[in-house]
């Protein structure tokens, strides 16, 4: 008998996904959590029926979250990922010779453990590296008692429902705001403009009154149905989001050139085009 699971972030419209065989399904701590292999997507992983990674696609979303930050901010030596747990983000930050330290705060232990045993190659051995730290905490918890201070915070969320609800107000961004060293950058994962506008026009409306530059890019991560992602992006210096192309391309070089399947200096250039739509969330 053929399974096909749902997903049910939105309340008009679904997606299923063939299930071609299940690895996990179970409630954890804090979420049900569902790994299953599907033909087109590869091994997929669902919490609360909403897609968070899937192998045959999760370069596009990882690339993105990690490397536009970095190469905006140029000298990021510690990064902090909230969330994250399937190691993707982490694995990308990691490829930057000048971060010294990658620390990762994820609410749900089992996420980690499982994507450690059925999705190896997401982290790579990424929770292996000496300069990583991980946390296993509500993510506005450890910002807010931190006393360490990031170049960039990364916010590889779920969306605002369970857990990740917390990790899309304005009192969580101001405690990233605190815990950001000067000429720091904060990323978020802020779903899809097409379908969760006004989520993203919310989280970039808290940015303005806390940063002196908000904004967003984008990439479409084909496994997120409905759009492209939007990242949220925030900091005190305009700049760092228009970089030329030539300038990327000269801190690439400098990080060692390493090989990527989807970023690079023009697509990052062009992810901070934003059509009208969008633009029109974002603008203060
Ligand atoms: N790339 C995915 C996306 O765009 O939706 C997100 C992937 S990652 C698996 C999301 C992680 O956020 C999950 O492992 C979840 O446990 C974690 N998470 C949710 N709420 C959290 C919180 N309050 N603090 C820390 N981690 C949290």
């Amino acid at each position: 008998m053929e399974r096909w699971v749902e997903e049910t972030l939105h309340d008009g419209f679904c997606v299923r996904l063939k299930v071609d065989k299940v690895l996990f399904d179970s409630q954890t701590d804090h979420q049900q959590l569902i790994i299953f292999d599907n033909e087109d997507f590869g091994r997929v992983m669902m919490l609360d029926g909403v897609v968070q990674v899937s192998t045959r696609d999760e370069f596009v979303y990882h690339e993105m979250m990690a490397h536009v930050p970095l190469f905006a901010h140029g000298k990021a030596k510690k990064v902090l990922v909230v969330g994250g747990g399937d190691g993707g983000v982490l694995r990308e930050v990691l490829r930057h010779p000048q971060v010294k330290s990658a620390t990762l705060c994820e609410i749900d232990r089992s996420v980690i453990d499982l994507c450690r045993a059925h999705f190896p190659e997401i982290s790579q051995g990424a929770y292996d590296d000496k300069r990583t730290r991980v946390v296993i905490a509500d993510g506005t918890k450890f910002v807010g008692e931190t006393k360490d201070r990031f170049d960039a915070i990364l916010v590889d969320s779920t969306d605002p429902i369970g857990p990740g609800a917390v990790l899309f107000t304005k009192e969580f961004y101001a405690t990233c705001r605190r815990a950001l060293k000067p000429g720091g950058v904060l990323v978020t994962q802020n779903g899809l403009p097409f379908l969760q506008g006004p989520e993203l026009k919310e989280s970039v409306g808290y940015f303005h009154a806390l940063f002196k530059d908000a904004y967003a890019y984008m990439a479409t991560t084909p496994s997120y149905f409905g759009d492209a992602m939007a990242y949220g992006w925030a900091s005190d210096d305009k700049k760092l989001r228009r970089h030329s192309c030539k300038k990327l391309a000269k801190r690439h070089e400098k990080a060692g050139a390493f090989p990527t399947r989807y970023w690079n200096p023009e697509v990052q250039v062009a992810a901070f085009a934003l059509p009208n739509y969008v633009r029109n969330l974002v603008e203060a």
